[in-house]
């Protein structure tokens, strides 16, 4: 088979295969359910799982789940739906990590039999301290030079759980002078007495990410293991582990990480917002977490367009948050029905209606797609209007509702402005106008023209929702650039959330959970989970207007 390479990834599997280094492609996503997926791991899973869709292979779910203190099953449940909601398939196993414990405590003595690996009772500190710089070589642990006999006897108390935490750790034996800091003795593992989620505690030494990492990727026969770029100087290490132990050797790439403007993407600073209050969980529609995006109404189909059109590179960069709901704007004018909102209201009284009559007019479903077929919408002579769509003294080219001006209710009528009433400050709470019962449907016979056209709600038969305005969730294209002594939540948008009581066509009680709306004129909304029957609420996805340019 024949394949073409649509990016600098692509190139070098189809280089592999040709070259006969592999026979087939498998690659994996690797979390660590130490917290909810965000749109950073989206990029991640779409490159991971469209290669291995494009070579014809597969892709694993695996669980890293090598750190107990940070790790849980609820984070595990909620990583395995986004993985499914993103729409790919990771097949009837999930794998983790904590399965393979016993295997890489066996590959661990076989390196400490080899001579090249050694328990070492320097702390932390001390290790860190002697591990030199850049310029400067690395001082060599006084107990590098323990025997084989001693440091397998040494190694088996440490799992026996003889030791404290943090009184030794297994080291790899390189070299404490070696270019790259991280070949100087890189740890491999370090006692944490907290139960694991899945192992509970059968084992109190838990191996680091360079030395689990390609073991792994190893043991599922991974011939390609995608990554970002913070592990291109780890890549030395990943190759030297899988050498020394003579196993099958999978190929680490590095790829750029996603950052998107006026957003954080760090789990831990995610965790951070979620446990001091600054957003309403992990699942908040302002958060950049798969579920958070969920809820504000992306589609999956936006989200996979959005990281196949920012593309696979392996230079940093930040993308603009404006592209990602560019990206749902364009899936959701396909696929979202329309409905009528009106989030400011006034009264609009048509004086020369009947006092009780009721008509159901024709509204179209999506003009983007005959199939969504249409639906009636109740009219009677008292509408709700939006507030802004009538002036008293308007600048020119203002072609809503002003005392003697004509416009089209959509889908209803031409009606002209007759009066207005307003309270004792001023403001307007009723506006009138007079109708012609001949341009049923929004149209003249005449073919007179009618310039504005605005959006209503009956308001002899409405429902009463709430609308979720959504901003930025911080004020700084990058959040973490702060003043002195303050951290990234200083740059928190304080208007984030903005909730507005509106006046809804009755149609909406039929809206499901998560369901896509265009409310003609207001923007994208999604219906909210936490909606009941009496009190449906919608969050804002994004504007109608498109404020993504190139
Ligand atoms: P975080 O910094 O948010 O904690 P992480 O890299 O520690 O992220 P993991 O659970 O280890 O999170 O990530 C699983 C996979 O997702 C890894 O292969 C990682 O490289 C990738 N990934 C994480 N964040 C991004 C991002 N912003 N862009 C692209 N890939 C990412
Ligand atoms: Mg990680
Ligand atoms: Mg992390």
């Amino acid at each position: 088979k024949s394949f073409e390479a649509s990016n600098f990834i692509e190139e070098i599997i189809i280089k592999d295969l040709q070259d006969g280094r592999f026979n087939y492609v498998q690659t994996r996503f690797p979390p660590e359910p130490n917290g909810y997926l965000h749109i950073g791991h989206a990029k991640a899973i779409v490159i991971n799982f469209e290669i291995a869709k494009k070579f014809g292979g597969k892709c694993n779910l695996r669980f890293d789940d090598t750190n107990p203190t940070k790790e849980n099953i609820d984070y595990i449940n909620a990583i395995i739906d986004d993985v499914k909601w993103l729409g790919y398939d990771f097949g009837d196993k999930v794998y983790y990590a904590s399965d393979y414990f016993d295997e890489m405590y066996e590959l661990a003595k076989k390196l400490i039999e080899k001579g090249k690996a050694y328990v070492c009772n320097q702390s932390p500190e001390e290790i860190r301290q002697s591990r030199g710089t850049l310029t400067q070589p690395g001082i060599e642990s006084p107990y590098r030079n323990r025997s084989v006999k001693e440091n397998l006897d040494l190694f088996e108390k440490m799992k026996n759980g003889e030791f404290k935490e943090g009184e030794c750790v297994l080291r790899a034996k390189i070299d404490m002078s070696h270019p790259n800091l991280n070949m100087r003795d890189p740890v491999m593992y370090r006692i944490i007495k907290t139960p694991h989620h899945r192992t509970k505690d059968k084992w109190c030494i838990y191996p680091t990410y360079d030395w689990a990492h390609g073991l792994e990727d190893s043991i599922e026969k991974v011939t390609h293991s995608l990554c970002t770029l913070e592990f291109e100087d780890h890549r030395i290490l990943y190759d030297w582990f899988l050498d020394e132990l003579g196993v099958f050797h999978p190929r680490q790439i590095e790829f750029a990480r996603l950052n998107l403007t006026y957003t954080v993407l760090s789990k831990r600073k995610l965790l951070h917002l979620v446990e001091n209050g600054y957003v309403n969980g992990w699942d908040d529609p302002r958060m950049p977490t798969i579920k958070g995006l969920k809820r504000r109404g992306f589609t999956r189909d936006s989200i996979v367009d959005f990281i196949k059109t920012i593309g696979v590179t392996k230079s940093n960069s930040i993308v603009d948050y404006a592209l990602l709901e560019h990206c749902a704007r364009q899936d959701l004018n396909k696929k979202a029905k329309r409905a009528m909102v009106v989030q400011d209201p006034i009264k609009l009284i048509i004086e020369n209606y009947p006092d009780d009559k009721v008509e159901y007019l024709e509204a179209v479903n999506n003009p983007e797609d005959e199939s969504y077929g249409k639906r009636l919408v109740s009219f009677s002579k008292e509408l709700f209007i939006e507030r802004n769509d009538f002036a008293i003294d308007p600048p020119k080219g203002f072609y809503r509702l002003k005392v003697g001006q004509e416009v089209r209710l959509v889908f209803a009528y031409y009606v002209v402005c007759t009066g207005y009433e307003t309270d004792e400050n001023g403001n307007v709470v009723t506006v009138r106008c007079t109708y012609d019962p001949n341009s049923k449907g929004g149209w003249s016979l005449d073919a007179r023209k009618v310039k504005g056209t605005i959006h209503w709600v009956n308001a002899k038969d409405y429902l009463d929702v709430e609308l979720r305005i959504y901003d930025k969730l911080f004020l700084k294209e990058n959040p973490e650039e702060t003043e002195e002594e303050k951290d990234f939540t200083s740059n928190l948008n304080p208007n984030s959330l903005v909730i507005k009581l509106a006046k809804a066509e009755k149609s909406l009680l039929e809206a499901k959970d998560f369901e896509n709306f265009q409310f003609l004129r207001l923007g994208y909304f999604c219906k909210d989970p936490d909606s009941t029957k009496n009190h449906l609420i919608f969050n804002k996805t994004v504007d109608l207007k498109d404020s993504y340019s190139k």
